[in-house]
């Protein structure tokens, strides 16, 4: 009931924002910097209730015939306030596909980290992997797991533990090659999707990663922190889904944690049961 009041609300001042804007476009100032302000402020106003076309139609046709009311008191239209309002719709349906672009993005990334969330982790990869295959090239996998996470936070509190993560995933941006894609797989785990690399280089990366964090990634007590990560490389036998991918990278990490954590763990060494 309240979401309801509350959309009818906000729809009310959009649409009466609206028509400020198209009065003022159609018969006072129809320039560039009209449409500008019009496009922030619709922008600024637009919400879920709001951002789809029919909606907007409604309220530009409202608008427009409210504006076209005042000004005639006959049937006849002119032209001219047709094709000016035409380029008002238009650009309040820029201001649509914005706010929608934007959600579709929220949605595909983390909110603490910022990262690719799972989502578009199994997109991005499933698409990659197509590719791959067509073009013959590697891609590797690779699970990464904070080591003694949960001590972070029982130590240091959430706030420390949650800065710890985003400055990991500002580490990981930052140490990765173009065309390096890295997600946020769930709370103190990681993937990187690394493109045309094999079992024997894709350790040069990984150690440069440790590296950077051994540098820059401290507790409030001096000690660093660790990580522990499980590889694997694309095309790998019976393989053929991101899903199975990431499952053989994460049984690999959890190798590297038996062998004492702050190591990799390439999947085939994992293959004899070790
Ligand atoms: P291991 O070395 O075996 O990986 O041990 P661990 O302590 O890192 O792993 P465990 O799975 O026991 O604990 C993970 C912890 O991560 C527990 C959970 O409270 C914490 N965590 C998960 N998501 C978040 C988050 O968004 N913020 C913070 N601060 N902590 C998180
Ligand atoms: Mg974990
Ligand atoms: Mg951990």
């Amino acid at each position: 009931m309240f979401e309801e009041s509350k959309e009818t609300e906000s729809l009310r001042i959009f649409a009466q924002e609206y028509q400020k804007y198209l009065e003022r476009f159609l018969f006072a100032d129809s320039g560039e910097r009209t449409l500008q302000e019009a496009y922030d402020r619709l922008t600024a106003l637009m919400d879920e209730g709001i951002a789809e076309a029919g909606t907007i139609l409604e309220v530009h046709n409202r608008a427009l015939q409210n504006a076209l009311n005042i000004r005639f008191d006959n049937e006849k239209v002119e032209w001219l306030y047709i094709k000016r309002a035409n380029e008002f719709l238009t650009q309040a349906m820029v201001a649509m596909d914005v706010f929608v672009l934007s959600l579709r993005e929220d949605l595909r990334r983390d909110q603490l980290t910022h990262l690719a969330n799972r989502l578009y982790l199994r997109q991005e990869l499933s698409r990659l992997l197509l590719e791959a295959g067509e073009k013959k090239f590697t891609v590797g996998v690779v699970m990464v797991d904070i080591d003694d996470f949960k001590a972070v936070n029982d130590i240091y509190g959430h706030d420390e533990g949650d800065r710890v993560l985003v400055t990991l995933a500002q580490i990981m941006r930052e140490s990765l090659r173009e065309g390096d894609f890295v997600a946020r797989w769930g709370g103190e785990e990681f993937v990187l999707v690394l493109p045309k690399t094999d079992y024997e280089r894709v350790k040069i990366p990984l150690e440069r990663l440790q590296k950077a964090v051994a540098e820059k990634l401290r507790l409030p007590d001096g000690r660093s922190v660790t990580l522990s990560m499980g590889v694997v490389i694309f095309p790998e036998e019976g393989v053929q889904s991101a899903e199975e991918l990431v499952r053989l990278a994460d049984l690999a990490m959890y190798a590297a944690k038996r062998r004492g954590k702050n190591c990799v763990v390439l999947y085939p060494e994992t293959r004899g049961g070790n």
